[in-house]
């Protein structure tokens, strides 16, 4: 929680309400899985972390004036460790071809995270002014916009009501292991979607989160990709 509040007090400081994956500590801070890496400014230094990594990495554009990041091409996905110094100049000069003036915060460099053997959801917060904070869950990554397979509740959300926002969404049956495929770690959900609500609530300055992908596998969950903005 202190940890949670140097992230946010350092955030608030810059000239800007909306943080992105730069943030993700803000996740490992309340025990939501994200996959290895960081957020690196040299070509030299996103090398240094593929070759931590130590395989084929994801690569994404760090700026708060880049909202949807693969919309501008912004995220390249499995990246080979001889690649990542020409990625990374070109994810800069894709950032500034969609804005010239936008901030780059740097480059995230990113563990591959198995999609084949999971499902992405959505796990996210809205702020009502009547009734506080909204959580959300459901099929997230393309499929978000298209199906809306979705759930609300207000938090905070107990063990039982973060089980059954699992059952409520209408692809249940596909964290279940429809069609063969092996059945999520439901608990490791049910545990994540309480420690976001606590997240939540104990950050009243936080008015908008999202995690999406958040990446449910048999062996647990990954918080691939986060977007907040602050009051
Ligand atoms: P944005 O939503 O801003 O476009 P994301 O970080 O969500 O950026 O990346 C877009 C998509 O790329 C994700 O929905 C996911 O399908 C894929 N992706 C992103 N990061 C990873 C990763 N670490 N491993 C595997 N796939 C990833
Ligand atoms: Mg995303």
């Amino acid at each position: 929680r202190e940890r949670a509040r140097e992230i946010l007090e350092s955030a608030s400081r810059r000239d800007t309400n909306r943080l992105g994956v730069e943030a993700m500590e803000l996740l490992d801070a309340y025990g939501i899985p994200t996959p290895r890496g960081d957020v690196v400014t040299t070509p030299g230094d996103a090398e240094a972390i593929a070759e931590e990594i130590g395989d084929d990495v994801v690569m994404k554009i760090v700026s708060p004036d880049i909202l949807h990041k693969s919309d501008i091409g912004g995220v390249e996905v499995g990246v080979s460790p001889e690649d990542v110094r020409d990625t990374f100049e070109d994810l800069v000069v894709r950032a500034r071809n969609y804005q010239r003036d936008a901030t780059v915060l740097g480059v995230q460099v990113q563990e591959m995270v198995d999609l084949d053997s999971g499902t992405e959801t959505i796990l996210g917060m809205n702020r009502d002014p009547q009734f506080g904070p909204l959580l959300l869950f459901g099929l997230g990554g393309i499929f978000v916009e298209v199906l809306e397979d979705n759930t609300v509740r207000v938090a905070p959300v107990s063990e039982p009501e973060a089980r059954e926002m699992l059952d409520d969404i209408d692809s249940a049956p596909l964290l279940r292991g429809a069609r063969g495929r092996e059945p999520v770690d439901e608990d490791a959900l049910v545990e994540t979607v309480q420690r976001l609500s606590q997240l939540v609530t104990d950050f009243p300055a936080i008015v908008e989160l999202d995690i999406n992908p958040l990446v449910a596998t048999p062996d647990g969950v990954q918080a691939v990709d986060l977007r907040l903005t602050l009051d």
